[in-house]
């Protein structure tokens, strides 16, 4: 389950060198080329899948339990206060790479403000209308 034209495939499988952080038979993780915060790290699978909609079951699986690993070893080894997990599935939510990766971005106390956004003030009305559409494709 390979694509001979994606980056990431490369480098997961060791084609493409990158600084990385673990290993095993079904994930590489590399620290990011462009991080957001001192030690942003991709958790990638060897295999090739496009995005999160597109990942298989053992994959998906494990990829959380590896994240909290990873941001376990972060907070001792960097001293980081904390870490957000980012996975952003398609252009519009801002993915520039199109084989699935889970961003594991320490945080630092006083640090930058990231990963945020300005919450809305939706009325009761239009969550619950909004809750009803999303929860009819969920059944
Ligand atoms: P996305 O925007 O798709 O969620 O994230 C792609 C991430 O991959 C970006 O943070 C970018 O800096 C990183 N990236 C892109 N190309 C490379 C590369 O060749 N090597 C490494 N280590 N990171 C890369
Ligand atoms: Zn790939």
């Amino acid at each position: 389950m390979r694509d001979e034209t994606c980056i990431f495939c490369k480098i997961a499988n060791g084609e493409i060198p990158a600084a990385a952080i673990y290993e095993d038979e079904q994930f590489r993780v590399i620290l990011d080329l462009g991080p957001a915060s001192k030690g942003h790290a991709l958790i990638l699978p060897k295999n090739h899948f496009t995005d999160l909609t597109d990942l298989d079951e053992e994959t998906s699986s494990k990829v959380l339990a590896l994240a909290a690993k990873v941001g376990t070893a972060m907070k001792k080894s960097l001293g980081c206060a904390g870490f957000n997990l980012v996975q952003n599935n398609g252009e519009a939510a801002g993915q520039t790479v199109f084989h699935f990766h889970m961003h594991v971005i320490p945080r630092y106390e006083g640090g930058p403000r990231m990963v945020s956004w300005e919450p809305g003030s939706p009325s009761k009305e239009e969550l619950a209308g909004l809750a009803d559409c999303i929860k009819k494709e969920l059944k």
